[in-house]
């Protein structure tokens, strides 16, 4: 299909038969004047009474515990930049699909008009005793950094900053496979870390969460290395400077075991490539072209593990992966927040979910004959029917493992069968 083409059909399917990609439908019987009477006044009037009684009601008697809010302000859209609050509306709407159609949650896509930080923490803020839970989506760094923080020290409801964790967790499943396959200790390898935004300062505070050394660790901005030499950096960007006198890419590619690109299209030559340690492990992430096409990288090393964040190439870094899921299993134990201990628990899971006999129904979806665990198959597949009934529990075990869950699950037999409903 041509460029021409697929733009017009994207529009089309955007603008036909609605405008959209949600709506909103009623739960309850309503046909009659008696329904009417119990769907609103004055049958309404019992839950609100309860409520004011007991605010914790509130989960009991309305939609809020299965309700996310996905928060925009439109700073930092795909890899758009600063389009607006109305130009990320589509993307908010399509991340409500995939949390109805994967998890089944009600997303509802809000866009706000401010870049203000203080505006957009009170916003929500105010806002907040709507939801069960906060998708903070597409909002550029640094700003995205303290909004995310604030929050989630101001709210008892869960909040995660998607762009940051979700590629942070994925990658982590991806790359604890990687290293498994290429016979590799997370706490050996070298790690070059391409771009210093909001991705990738916290996928490298997820590896480091997992026994990845600093000392190991190199990473590069648009200015080049960060070093600890530089000046005027900024709070996440001094998390990570490297105190070795490296001056390029070129050099921090000699003998590195690990690539991660969160940064720009087609910055990695095949000269770096072929300076990389034995089996080299590559997650080009840089959307939507990577940092070095795949084609490129597979052809130039014949040992390397090689990711990114396309879906027309094996091992996809999707965050439709983790989201779903991790607001499931978060809502499902009424958790009081997103923790270190669940996230890791997410990559845990995902990165064990790899390891199990593909069912036949996956290959089909993507067209493949046998996938099986290997350097071709280090993540699972968007559309695997285990991710709902694998994930969801192990958030939720976590969340009550650290004590955040305020409704434990009390028969696990019963929650798995619900959730494949
Ligand atoms: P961001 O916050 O805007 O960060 C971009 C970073 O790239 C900045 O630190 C920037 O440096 C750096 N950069 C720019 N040119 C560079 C160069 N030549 N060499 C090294 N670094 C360079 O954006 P983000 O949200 O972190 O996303 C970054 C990229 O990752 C995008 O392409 C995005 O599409 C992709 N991504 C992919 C996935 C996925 O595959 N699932 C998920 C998230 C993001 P300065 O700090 O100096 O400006
Ligand atoms: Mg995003």
């Amino acid at each position: 299909m041509s460029e021409q083409k697929k733009r017009q059909e994207a529009l089309i399917y955007h603008a036909k038969p609605a405008p959209g990609k949600i709506k909103i439908v009623p739960t309850k019987p309503y046909a009659t004047q008696r329904d009417l009477a119990l769907a609103y006044s004055p049958g309404v009037a019992e839950p609100c009474l309860e409520i004011a009684k007991n605010k914790d009601d509130v989960y009991k008697y309305t939609a809020k515990g299965n309700i996310v809010a996905i928060i925009s302000n439109g700073t930092a859209v795909l890899g758009l930049g600063d389009i607006g609050p109305e130009a990320s509306k589509p993307v908010m709407e399509g991340k409500a699909l995939l949390f109805k159609i994967f998890a089944d949650i009600d997303g509802i896509d809000i866009e706000l008009d401010t870049k203000d930080v203080d505006k957009f923490i009170e916003t929500v803020k105010i806002i907040a005793p709507t939801f069960g839970g906060i998708n903070l989506e597409d909002i550029k760094a640094p700003e995205a950094f303290e909004i995310e923080r604030r929050l989630k020290e101001e709210l008892d409801i869960p909040v995660m900053h998607d762009d940051q964790h979700g590629t942070a967790i994925i990658s982590a499943a991806a790359l604890l496979n990687a290293l498994e396959i290429s016979e590799k200790k997370i706490e050996d390898v070298k790690i070059v870390v391409s771009g210093a935004g909001a991705a990738a300062v916290s996928c490298t505070r997820l590896y480091k969460a997992f026994g990845a050394s600093a000392d190991n660790i190199v990473m590069l901005d648009s200015k080049g290395v960060i070093r600890t030499d530089r000046e005027s950096l900024s709070a996440e960007k001094a998390e990570f400077a490297s105190s070795r006198k490296i001056n390029s890419l070129e050099e921090a590619m000699v003998d590195a075991d690990v690539f991660i690109g969160l940064s720009i299209a087609d910055i990695v030559t095949p000269k770096m490539l072929k300076s990389m340690a034995k089996n080299p492990i590559v997650f080009a992430m840089a959307n939507p072209d990577p940092e070095i096409k795949y084609d490129l990288a597979v052809k130039t090393r014949k040992d390397i593990i090689m990711a990114t964040g396309r879906s027309d190439h094996p091992n996809q870094v999707n965050n439709v992966l983790g989201f779903p899921f991790i607001f499931r299993g978060a809502l499902d134990v009424r958790a009081t927040a997103i923790n270190e201990e669940m996230k890791m628990a997410a990559v845990k899971a995902l990165a064990e979910l790899t390891k199990e006999p593909v069912p036949e129904q996956v290959n089909i979806a993507y067209g493949e004959t046998r996938l099986t665990y290997g350097k071709e198959y280090i993540i699972p597949k968007p559309f695997d029917p285990r991710l709902i009934s694998e994930i969801p529990p192990a958030i939720a075990k976590a969340a009550m493992d650290s004590g955040v869950a305020k409704e434990p699950i009390k028969n696990w037999e019963s929650y798995k069968n619900e959730l494949l409903q």
